[in-house]
């Protein structure tokens, strides 16, 4: 009697005890959850040197582009992941009839299997910017490997075309602000994104890609695409056509970015400074890299 009443205590005792471990887990989850994580500040700079965040912030949105405020039509037309040897070709025949000048963000490895695709696309007047060698996510990986990434693509940009290139389009456009920071300051570079992105990856057909691209681009618009997918090549003689019958001329991103004008403050209701409204075209801050994995 007395030893069933032990252990029927012993296992009540380990009952609580269990229940008082899963209460503390509880709340360490919850608190977790609560307190606010900083936003992709490093915690030195976060604590200790506002100013000098704010510095940084500021110098980080002159070197970072979504979209850029101009006066004017103006749209860059990008073009990722290539070359492709069979679709490049093909859009660079469209763009010349349309005596439209575009970017490419190429990947290092394609530009080592086709340097005189990217040749030409230089030759032609189109931007070539680095997209790295094999299209990694820089996020995630040490400063050596982002450094290896981006300096073999320069140079097979460099071999291929005789100029280095002075953009960068991280891979799925994801990139930590420590990252642009010290690619600016190494290769000079500046960090480029995208305000429209039709989702061709994806591959939705056609009708989708410019439907989605001529919904979305206004002036001074940055058009994300892929010159890997048919898709997307077979979208662009009616996506062209749409937005030159819209009234937009077609520049290279450091075009643009060199057309840039000051934004005037507008009167708007005054909390909400983080995301500027879509619809108005601005020099922005990076989309969150989870967003989307576009790029
Ligand atoms: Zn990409």
């Amino acid at each position: 009697m007395l030893r069933n009443w032990r252990s029927l205590l012993h296992t009540r005792v380990r009952f609580c005890l269990a229940l008082m471990s899963i209460y503390r887990l509880l709340f360490v989850c919850v608190a977790t959850l609560i307190v606010p994580t900083p936003l992709r500040a490093e915690p030195a700079v976060q604590t200790q040197e506002v100013p000098r965040e704010t510095q940084a912030r500021a110098k980080e949105s002159a070197i970072t582009f979504s979209s850029v405020h101009v006066n004017g039509p103006y749209v860059a037309m990008t073009f990722d992941d290539g070359p492709s040897a069979t679709l490049t070709p093909k859009l660079l025949d469209l763009l010349a009839a349309h005596h439209i000048k575009a970017t490419f963000f190429v990947i290092g490895e394609n530009v080592a299997e086709h340097p005189e695709i990217v040749a030409r696309a230089a030759r032609e007047g189109h931007e070539i910017g680095n997209h790295s060698w094999s299209h990694p996510n820089f996020a995630k990986m040490s400063q050596e490997n982002v450094r290896s990434q981006m300096q073999r693509t320069d140079d097979a940009i460099k071999s291929a075309t005789g100029k280095r290139p002075t953009l960068l389009r991280p891979p799925y456009g994801s990139i930590t602000d420590r990252e642009k920071r010290w690619i600016h300051a190494e290769f000079g570079y500046d960090i480029i994104l995208w305000d429209v992105d039709p989702l061709d990856w994806k591959r939705p057909g056609p009708a989708v890609v410019r439907n989605r691209i001529l919904k979305e681009t206004r002036p001074g618009s940055i058009v994300l695409s892929h010159d890997i997918h048919p898709g997307t090549i077979q979208a662009m003689p009616s996506t062209l056509d749409e937005l030159e019958a819209k009234g937009f001329k077609f520049v290279t991103v450091s075009e643009l970015i060199d057309m840039a004008t000051p934004v005037t403050p507008r009167p708007s209701p005054q909390t909400d400074q983080k995301a500027p409204p879509k619809a108005i075209p601005v020099v922005s801050p990076t989309p969150s890299p989870t967003s989307s994995i576009s790029g």
